[in-house]
């Protein structure tokens, strides 16, 4: 099982930023509204997720780090759009088999913490007791030690958190709800605070910067049952051309061919041409109108009314841009 979980590690784990975006995502799916990110030199030496989500029993910790074991899935219909997103059930057993894993929980109905280290070559797990607070953290040390070939693949310290800064801007972005703080080498990097309406401004602030913020148009529109709303920066602050672009459909983040165009269009005439649209924003729109899996790697959806949501964004956009140049 080693190996097929190190093979299942190639897939999941590429550096310490996909194992933050795989632990994070675990977090909230616990429903946690507080997570706290610790990393040491990149990621590479340390990271510690800790959590205040709902936590594991203890007779679950062994169960939680094997493979193909979610307690996720409940039906084949669930298992059917589970496989479809990919390494479902596989991250932590994947994780630990490329690194020295400790996972300690508390569900607020146990009395005491308990921890599970993954440990060895045939990664025995031993269960012991531990003090946490309600919630999980998860502890991953020495990424890829047992496996050099990848280990050597590791970018520069400040590279591989770069990666892990963006994979958390990207997370902050689509949970205004949720507290999240970052920190590198025992200094604090990031601390995104809950938002609602009225302080959503701040956080935005926090994540993209105050260049970004200060620049940027707030739009929020409705048509039928589609709402988009959102950033637009404005042409000063867009200078490459990856930097800055954020959109999320139903709450998570696309590269989507079509709404990508429509955002060019929009700002096709408010830019120079050596500039490049900044934005953030968020497209709600009946799931049933939308199918998400046309391509999980690639973050592409399929919208049934492709035509009505691109022209929609798009006016919604050109109208504001417009304006906000008089
Ligand atoms: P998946 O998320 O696809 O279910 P994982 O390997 O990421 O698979 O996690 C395995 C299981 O461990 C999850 O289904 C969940 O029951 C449990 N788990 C992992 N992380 C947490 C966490 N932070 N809080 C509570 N439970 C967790
Ligand atoms: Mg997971």
């Amino acid at each position: 099982p080693q190996l097929a979980n190190q093979i299942a590690a190639g897939e999941v784990v590429e550096r310490p930023a996909s194992v933050i975006k795989e632990l994070v995502e675990n977090s909230l799916d616990a429903g946690a509204t507080k997570i706290d990110i610790d990393i040491e030199r990149g990621g590479s030496q340390l990271m510690r997720i800790r959590d205040n989500g709902k936590g594991i029993a203890k007779e679950e910790l062994m169960l939680a780090l094997s493979r193909h074991a979610t307690s996720k899935v409940t039906s084949l219909a669930d298992l059917e759009q589970i496989l479809s997103l990919g390494f479902r059930g596989e991250a932590l057993a994947s994780i630990s088999s490329v690194s020295r894993l400790t996972l300690t929980s508390k569900p607020a109905t146990q009395n005491e913490a308990w921890a599970a280290i993954a440990e060895g070559r045939d990664m025995q797990v031993n269960i012991q007791p531990a003090a946490h607070p309600d919630g999980t953290s998860v502890e991953v040390a020495d990424l890829f030690f047992n496996t050099p070939a990848r280990r050597r693949f590791l970018r520069s310290d400040k590279t591989e958190y770069q990666h892990i800064d963006e994979v958390v801007r990207r997370i902050a972005l689509s949970r205004f709800d949720v507290q999240i703080k970052l920190t590198h080498n025992g200094a604090l990097q990031r601390s995104y605070r809950v938002a609602n309406q009225n302080n959503a401004d701040a956080r935005i602030q926090a994540i993209c910067g105050r260049t970004f913020a200060e620049g940027a148009v707030y739009i929020e529109s409705d048509y039928q049952d589609i709402n988009v709303s959102g950033w637009l920066g404005l042409p000063q602050v867009a200078r490459n051309q990856n930097d800055m672009q954020y959109c999320y459909i139903n709450g998570r983040m696309m590269r989507d061919k079509l709404i990508n165009h429509a955002i060019r269009q929009a700002y096709a005439d408010a830019l120079p041409s050596d500039m490049y649209p900044a934005y953030v924003l968020y497209l709600t729109i009946d799931p049933k109108q939308v199918d998400v899996n046309v391509h999980p790697a690639k973050h592409e959806v399929r919208f049934h009314q492709a035509r009505l949501v691109h022209d929609f964004v798009y006016q919604t956009l050109h109208k504001a841009l417009h304006n906000s140049q008089q």
